[in-house]
């Protein structure tokens, strides 16, 4: 066995599927057979090895094929959408509010200038830019260093 990846085709690619393969017709059952579509865009959710490596696809219409390898073709890799979602949006931290300190709180509430855990009336959540770990102008939501503009959270 090479030491290549495994599976060749990792979940969440794009693929192309292509027709199926007849020579293989007897190792499917006429369901399986049935759920294939010849050239269509789809996604590969997972893979089955326990009679010869197989891949489960979610065709673009949301129904999902069991393919063998040679019947379909990898697109490409999809991005980690979820992650440049995140990268996007402006984290929330918890700062004291009580006048004259505004210090910025420790994950565990605890404000260092007045060395104490405030109650929550006394605080205040600041939007902070995630990169530069900076607060955000509320109006504008852009940050002064890097100039990139953030969504409030849970918008
Ligand atoms: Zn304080
Ligand atoms: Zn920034």
């Amino acid at each position: 066995m090479a030491t290549t990846k495994y599976p060749p085709i990792s979940p969440g690619t794009l693929v192309k599927t292509t027709q199926p393969n007849l020579n293989l017709r007897h190792q499917w059952t006429d369901e399986g057979w049935a759920s294939k579509k010849s050239w269509v865009q789809g996604k590969v959710i997972t893979h089955h090895d326990s009679h010869g490596l197989c891949y489960d696809v979610e065709h673009e219409d949301g129904t999902v094929g069991c393919y063998d390898p040679s019947e379909i073709e990898a697109v490409r890799e999809t991005p980690d959408l979820a992650r440049e979602e995140r990268r996007r949006e402006a984290e929330m931290v918890l700062h004291h509010d009580d006048s004259p300190c505004t210090a910025r709180l420790n994950k565990n509430g605890y404000c260092p200038e007045c060395k104490f855990v405030p109650d929550m009336q006394s605080t205040c959540f600041y939007y902070y830019c995630p990169a530069c770990n900076i607060p955000l102008p509320s109006k504008s939501m852009t940050c002064t260093q890097c100039n990139h503009t953030f969504a409030k959270p849970g918008k």
